[in-house]
């Protein structure tokens, strides 16, 4: 089998949770749900302070093709619309919701639907009403992705089961617990596609769950759906290195796997879309690891989204004066959060707190040109150079040097013994050119 150049082999760090089962947390007092959980334009609000609201129902419309609808994850009263703290840094409109604990839901919620006598246009819509966002991280409405344009042949689904970050394990507790429903909204994915063939990446520290889905799809007297053992190696769950690692194409530059007739969707993408389409249950909670050493209960938690991550803490008895840092995500891939006031969204896979020793800036050094960063670089770009030209604001440049190609994976970080924070400077130099990019635009040049 193929590997994708370059990577990092961390330690996975997945000991303290990956034998968690899913706990429920309580239902919380408060909730607050960003319009904006995924990628595309953010919902438009269509509640009033003071009205009440049922769990399952649909609080902000869809505003156009690439964007998703959001729903109440409990009913309550809205207390407020307003700019509240958001997990991807800055603040952004949320609908805030004070629980009245009946968690009171909308009176279709749960209904069955016999989703195999729905026609592929039907389907898709309801992923979209369901709310399905990727739930790897990435949070790319689902049903664009499925509805990919006429001369786009797509021939292969992908399921990222790889969970390829150190301390999550998610995805990894799901597939060992609803490995059936993973494997109907695979069946799900492969109807809308029109497709017969599926493979599921799953890396070789969870061989259990590559063993559930066989034993499932035995059970069911499945067809063309075909689990893989990948090799431990980050950034494996990244859509090109999977693709990859799977099949051997390559993605071009600036292109989307589509390009080369394949669909990713992630594990819990699956089970969600199985339970939006065919259970009626709209995205309004996922399974959350939270780890760390200074956390006294650690786990995989079924969580509701608008949970702010505070709240979630506490029940996890976190010791926050032991903690340096609370990342959003993986260790690598994840986003150090401000403020604990934060919610957890559909993209929120992991909470993981690093200890005290984390919490100053660490001094970085020269460069040694050593050359491991380029190495590590899954992309075969040249982080050390991209980044030495982000440092002096040349971000033209950087562009030239495959900036954008760039995954955001933090290998050349990871690897760099200077310390240097070759990610941070190449994002600095993204956001700066996507900046430019949107200016030029509003002016029409
Ligand atoms: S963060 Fe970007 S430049 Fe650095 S290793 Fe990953 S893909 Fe390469
Ligand atoms: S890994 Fe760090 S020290 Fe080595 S070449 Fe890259 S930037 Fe320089």
């Amino acid at each position: 089998m193929p590997s994708f150049p370059g990577g990092i082999h961390p330690d996975d760090c997945k000991g303290q949770t990956r034998d968690r089962k899913i706990e429920k947390i309580p239902l919380p007092d408060k909730l607050i749900i960003p319009l904006s959980q995924h990628i595309g334009n953010p919902a438009k609000c269509k509640v009033k302070v003071g009205e009440t609201v049922l769990k399952g129902q649909v609080i902000g419309d869809a505003d156009g093709f690439v964007s998703l609808p959001v729903h109440a994850s409990s009913s309550g009263e809205v207390t407020a619309v307003e700019n509240s703290p958001h997990p991807q840094g800055k603040r952004s409109p949320a609908i805030v919701i004070k629980t009245d604990g009946r968690d009171q839901a909308v009176k279709e919620f749960g209904l069955q639907r016999n989703w195999e006598q729905l026609s592929v246009h039907e389907l898709i819509q309801f992923v979209k009403e369901a709310g399905i966002a990727g739930l790897g991280g990435a949070a790319f409405p689902a049903h664009v992705k499925l509805s990919p344009p006429p001369e786009k042949k797509i021939d292969l689904l992908l399921i990222n089961g790889a969970e390829c970050e150190p301390f999550l394990t998610a995805d990894h507790r799901l597939m060992l617990e609803q490995s059936e429903e993973i494997l109907q909204g695979i069946r799900i994915l492969l109807t809308i596609l029109g497709l017969e063939n599926c493979l599921i990446g799953i890396e070789e520290n969870k061989r259990e769950c590559y063993e559930a889905l066989v034993s499932g799809i035995r059970i069911k007297g499945l067809s063309g759906i075909k689990p893989v053992l990948l090799p431990v190696k980050y950034p494996q769950g990244s859509e090109s290195q999977l693709i990859y690692s799977l099949t051997g194409r390559e993605v071009p530059s600036g292109g989307l796997p589509l390009d080369i007739g394949i669909v990713v969707q992630n594990v819990g993408t699956a089970a969600a879309l199985f339970h939006g389409v065919a259970r009626n249950i709209p995205l309004i909670s996922r399974v959350v690891t939270v780890t760390g050493a200074a956390v006294r209960k650690p786990g995989n938690y079924l969580v509701p989204l608008g949970t702010q991550i505070s709240r979630l803490l506490e029940f996890c008895e976190a010791d926050l004066g032991r903690t340096g840092k609370v990342i959003c995500g993986g260790p690598l891939m994840g986003i150090s959060q401000p403020t604990l006031d934060a919610p957890v969204i559909k993209g929120t896979c992991g909470i993981l707190l690093q200890g005290s020793n984390f919490s100053a800036d660490t001094e970085w050094g020269n460069c040694i040109r050593c050359g491991r960063c380029i190495r590590s670089c899954p992309t075969l770009l040249l982080p050390v150079t991209i980044a030495a030209l982000s440092r002096k604001d040349r971000f033209t440049e950087c562009r030239e040097y495959g900036l954008l190609d760039c995954k955001e994976c933090g290998c050349c970080s990871f690897v760099c013994p200077a310390k240097i924070p070759l990610t941070h400077y190449i994002k600095l130099a993204k956001y700066h050119l996507l900046k430019e990019q949107h200016q030029q635009n509003k002016s029409g040049a």
